[in-house]
């Protein structure tokens, strides 16, 4: 521990904006740009305002209406007045040995929620929560066992990428180049206040992510997964982890509503961009989804199904009664998806030190 702890870097910062002034007023940081140019229409302001305004939110170093130099001053103390530009409260900020870095963020509410960003050579990527704990209770997820708290707002979901693109911006450290919705919560449970986050995301006005860039991870809510088809071009990543209804039962309580048949009906179904495919995530778990005859039915149901696998090795933690699979067990089951021809990856854990790896995200609410 007291190693680690060496790299371990803890900060305090304060909010610009008190969670009693963001009460009454318009937070504009989780509206999409259609609902600003509402917004600014019923105040009586031409639609191009609305415009200004939205890509003003997201440019570096934005924090109030003082900045926003072609309004006039007028209009700038009026929406002053009548609205805010919300920032999450960072409350502490962790580095790992291996360079990743989970930052946890205090809400108005007193509620904590972690993002992790994962920085790589050519890329920045950076996970994102969806919910305070999550309601689905998968058994070998830390983040299952807080319970269910509260959804994010789109703002709460936009601000954690927003504040972490800033300080990449102020330490020089370039772009965030991708977004995984796999932190805390099930984001499909959240549909509405996420696919508003989309927008705001992958607006060229607002933080210009491409749709590529961008997944959205699932347990597996069928009927939610059908309406973000509808709804968003972004990436579709599943939670599987297991190759039969007695296994799924067993791990993922979600899997009485809706098994594997309907799960992978619904994949069929997905509306997969071209050239793109969908992800199968599939933690392994020693001696309960790591034999062999678990990949030998993972190639017949996933057959047909546009898809990459991504195997996640087991993060184990004393809370949890659930162990990680040797390397070679792990290889071997790799070794029949790829005699398949399918796409496998081994997804190596990153920042395992500062629990800040899949499924330790865990942080409790404030008293
Ligand atoms: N609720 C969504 C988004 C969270 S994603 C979902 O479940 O898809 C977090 C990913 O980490 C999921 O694939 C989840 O199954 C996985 N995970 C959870 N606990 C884990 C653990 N202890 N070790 C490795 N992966 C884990
Ligand atoms: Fe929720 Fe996903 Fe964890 Fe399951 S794996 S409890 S759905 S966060």
């Amino acid at each position: 521990m007291s190693e680690q702890h060496q790299h371990v870097t803890k900060q305090q910062t304060t909010s610009l904006i008190s969670s009693e002034e963001v009460g009454e007023k318009v937070d504009l940081k989780g509206l999409t740009l259609d609902d600003i140019v509402h917004f600014i229409k019923a105040l009586g302001e031409k639609s191009f305002r609305g415009q200004q305004i939205f890509s003003w939110l997201y440019r570096p170093g934005i924090s109030s209406f003082a900045q926003m130099s072609n309004l006039s001053q007028e209009f700038r103390s009026k929406l002053a007045e009548i609205a805010v530009i919300s920032q999450l409260t960072l409350q502490a900020r962790e580095e790992s040995k291996d360079g990743s870095v989970k930052y946890a963020f205090v809400l108005s509410d007193g509620a904590l929620i972690e993002s992790v960003l994962i920085p790589d050579p050519d890329r920045h990527t950076l996970c994102v929560s969806s919910q305070v704990g999550c309601a689905m209770g998968c058994r070998f997820c830390l983040t299952g066992t807080i319970g269910f708290k509260r959804n994010l707002s789109a703002a709460e979901m936009v601000n954690q990428i927003h504040f972490v693109m800033e300080e990449l911006y102020r330490q020089g450290k370039g772009r965030l180049n991708n977004l995984v919705f796999m932190g805390m919560g099930e984001p499909l449970a959240n549909l509405d206040n996420l696919t508003s986050a989309l927008d705001i995301l992958l607006d060229p006005r607002g933080l210009n992510f491409s749709d590529r860039k961008v997944t959205v991870s699932t347990c597996g809510l069928v009927p939610k997964m059908a309406e973000l088809g509808r709804r968003t071009s972004v990436n579709l990543a599943i939670s599987l982890h297991a190759a039969d209804d007695e296994t799924r039962n067993r791990l993922m309580p979600v899997n009485a509503t809706y098994p594997l048949a309907e799960l992978l009906e619904a994949c069929r179904q997905y509306p997969v961009p071209k050239r793109r495919r969908i992800m199968m995530e599939y933690v392994m778990i020693k001696d309960c989804n790591d034999s062999k005859a678990a990949a030998r039915k993972l190639v017949k149901i996933l057959h047909g199904i546009p898809c990459k696998i991504n195997l996640l090795p087991f993060n184990e933690c004393s809370a949890l009664p659930y162990q990680c699979p040797s390397r070679s067990t792990i290889e071997a089951f790799q070794e029949i998806l790829l005699q398949a021809d399918y796409t496998v990856m081994i997804r190596e854990s990153r920042g395992a030190d500062i629990s800040a790896a899949c499924g330790q995200l865990a942080s409790q609410s404030t008293p």
